[in-house]
This record gives structure tokens, C-alpha cells and sequence, in this order.
């Protein structure tokens, strides 16, 4: 398939490991938008949000029980932001679901 991020964790595509298991993979984000910029992906390819559903959805609740020590690995020790393109009008870039961990520095308080 040709998605850039299933290549990534074909290993296809060299990336800046934080974390994998058997379901999920973090790694940096190469043009990063805070001082720390991880995405944390599925292993398997969901296009984005609006293709979660009850069947593949536990791989979802696996990326957020794992998110606070994917945060930690990355560095992050005072808060962190989550977030996740969906779709043309928020500028989703990849069409393979991604999470977003910013942080490192303040962020501003709002996105827009
Ligand atoms: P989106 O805009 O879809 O929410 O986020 C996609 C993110 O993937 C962007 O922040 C972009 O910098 C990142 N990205 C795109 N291609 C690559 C790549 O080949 N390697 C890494 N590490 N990040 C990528
Ligand atoms: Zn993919």
C-alpha cells in the first residue's frame, strides 16, 4: 500500500523510534511543531478518526493507555497536548490515523 506510514513501520521509511509494541508505533515527527513533536500511529491502517469503529477501535484505547509513557520517553515532564487531524479542513496530511504529542515548551492555549 502506498501509505507513508505503513512504510514506516515496515521499516521502509528510517524513523526516530520512541516507542513500538506489537499494536502501535511513536516516533518523531520530522518537521516537528513544539520542542517535543511525537506521532503515535496503529500498526494497522485506519485512513483517519472517521473510520474508527467498535471493531477496530481497541487499538485506539491502546494508543491513549499508552500516550503518558510514550510522553515521559519523549522527554515531556510538564503537560503535553494530543491531537489528530481529521480530514480536508483540519489539514489531516496523511491518510493513516495519527496522533500528534506536543509538547516540551508552552503551548499556546489555543490552536487557532
Ligand atoms: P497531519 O498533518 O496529517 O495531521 O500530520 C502528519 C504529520 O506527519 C506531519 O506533522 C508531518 O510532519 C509528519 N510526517 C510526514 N511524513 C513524515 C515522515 O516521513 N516521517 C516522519 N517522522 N514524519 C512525517
Ligand atoms: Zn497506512
Amino acid at each position: 500500500m502506498d501509505c507513508i506510514f505503513c512504510k514506516i513501520i515496515a521499516g521502509e521509511i528510517p524513523s526516530s523510534k520512541v516507542y513500538e509494541d506489537d499494536k502501535i508505533l511513536a516516533f518523531r515527527d520530522i518537521n516537528p511543531e513544539a520542542k517535543v513533536h511525537v506521532l503515535v500511529i496503529p500498526k494497522t491502517h485506519i485512513p483517519s478518526m472517521d473510520a474508527v469503529t467498535e471493531e477496530n477501535s481497541a487499538v485506539v484505547a491502546h494508543i491513549f493507555t499508552k500516550i503518558p509513557a510514550i510522553a515521559k520517553e519523549a522527554g515531556i515532564t510538564n503537560g503535553y497536548r494530543v491531537l489528530s487531524n481529521c480530514g480536508p479542513d483540519a489539514a489531516q496530511s496523511v491518510p493513516h490515523l495519527h496522533f500528534h504529542i506536543l509538547g516540551g515548551e508552552q503551548l499556546p492555549a489555543h490552536l487557532v
